[in-house]
């Protein structure tokens, strides 16, 4: 493309030109401006050596930036499902299917036969493997779009039966209350915010009744005076009964005995389960459908489940996590806290003389992202100065910890043994810039 005998070099646009513009201006407002101005400076450099035309070096600058994807970090929290941090990470079985599942797939075939098949069925049987207490199940896009379906598909135009006690916001302003009205159905409340009795609900039962629902407050408790109907007691009302247990353990665990889980709640006489595959369960974002033949079916053929389907990476993912149940979620909740303090430990040794603002504190980590609350999992963490957390969480590989009284814990419950280094590397820059 080189036209004429102008001396390139002199026709390179100029930094603050090339960071004015729209795109790498975008760039710097996530990226940071030193990021984008090295890659900036890199394509000036190829311009002046005649690698690069100089009308090419603008886009040449935005064809070199990372794509803008969600940003890679490492969750030092202590909250083992972050929302804000994407929930539960995969593991790397259901990494490795995501990436085989990218191409074409028999997603919706049946090889045998050369006919088209039930969607995702690898995925569905395994889940119906993994809880035989459900007569069916289906997979919808979230744990909110498996009760719209329930709701529009059982409710719409009657009413659903709900406790006071159980209307509850999940977070970032969605309310349950709010996403089952806007399907249609009317909610019925009964009983308070601290008791509700079986005869609360039997009170308001009648023709317009589509379903009990029963929801597990997943994020807050309620202690003193109170009293809740379980599940086994609203299945003898005679009507069906949702039961939306949010956080998707499928067999009781030992560590969050007050979780509840999908094969109890079924046993216990739920009609239907709803729960989200990336809580606890450790899998992609899904939403799990769990119950009666007849009910799962009509879910499933209703027209909006067409709307709420999951894509084929989500299912691949899904039957990975049901197949290979050793999640990172699963080893971050049983980590054991003397391991977790032994890293700790190490990791302040191999900061050198660099290590002496950073102290090794115990810490309390927590289930998150709409799970048992209240449980506090014993931990480990680096305390550094608070002005650690901005560096660390806009460096090149971000890393998130937690501001506790003027102090950032680094938690390592959540973050994978052999990412110790990479945190280390990300403090070691901090006390470069010190
Ligand atoms: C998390 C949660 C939901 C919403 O599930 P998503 O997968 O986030 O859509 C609904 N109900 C309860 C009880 C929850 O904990």
């Amino acid at each position: 493309m080189g036209d004429g005998p102008v001396d390139p070099r002199r026709r390179v646009p100029r930094t603050d030109t090339l960071l004015a513009d729209p795109r790498l201006a975008a760039a710097s407002a996530t990226l940071g401006r030193d990021r984008v101005k090295s890659v900036v400076t890199r394509a000036q450099e190829r311009a002046r050596r005649g690698e690069l035309h100089p009308d090419d070096v603008r886009d040449a600058a935005v064809a070199a930036l990372p794509a803008p994807g969600p940003r890679v970090v490492l969750n030092a929290t202590g909250v083992v499902l972050h929302t804000n941090l994407g929930r539960a990470p995969l593991s790397s079985a259901a990494v490795a299917a995501v990436v085989a599942a990218a191409g074409h797939t028999d997603v919706e075939l049946d090889l045998s036969t050369g006919r088209r098949a039930r969607r995702g069925r690898g995925a569905l049987d395994a889940l119906a493997a993994a809880v035989p207490d459900a007569g069916a199940v289906h997979v919808v896009n979230n744990g909110a779009a498996a009760l719209v379906l329930a709701a529009t598909a059982l409710a719409a135009g009657r009413e659903i039966v709900v406790s006071r006690g159980e209307l509850v916001e999940i977070g970032d302003g969605f309310r349950l209350p709010d996403l089952l009205e806007s399907t249609g159905a009317r909610l019925r409340e009964v009983g308070t915010t601290n008791r509700t009795t079986l005869a609360d609900y039997a009170a308001a039962l009648g023709p317009q009744t589509g379903f009990v629902l029963k929801v597990h407050p997943s994020n807050f408790q309620v202690t003193g005076f109170t009293s809740a109907t379980p599940v086994k007691q609203l299945a003898t009302l005679g009507v069906p009964v949702v039961a939306d247990i949010g956080s998707g353990l499928l067999t009781a665990d030992p560590l969050l005995p007050d979780e509840p889980d999908a094969a109890s709640t079924l046993r216990a006489g739920a009609t239907l389960v709803t729960a989200s595959g990336d809580k606890l369960l450790g899998g992609p974002q899904a939403g799990l459908l769990l119950g009666d033949v007849a009910l799962v079916d009509r879910l499933r053929r209703h027209p909006l489940a067409r709307a709420l389907r999951v894509d084929k990476l989500t299912l691949a993912a899904l039957a990975a996590t049901l197949h290979q149940p050793d999640t990172p979620t699963r080893t971050a909740l049983h980590a054991d806290p003397g391991v977790l303090r032994s890293r700790v430990e190490r990791l302040r040794d191999r900061l050198g003389a660099d290590g002496r603002k950073a102290e090794v504190v115990p810490a309390a980590a927590v289930v998150g992202g709409g799970g048992a609350p209240g449980v506090e999992l014993d931990s480990w963490a680096l305390s550094l100065p608070e002005r650690y957390a901005e560096p660390l969480r806009t460096g090149d590989q971000p890393v998130l910890g937690r501001v506790v009284r003027g102090r950032l814990l680094l938690d390592l419950r959540c973050v994978p043994e052999e990412a110790d280094e990479t945190v280390r590397a990300a403090v070691l820059r901090v006390h470069g810039d010190d």
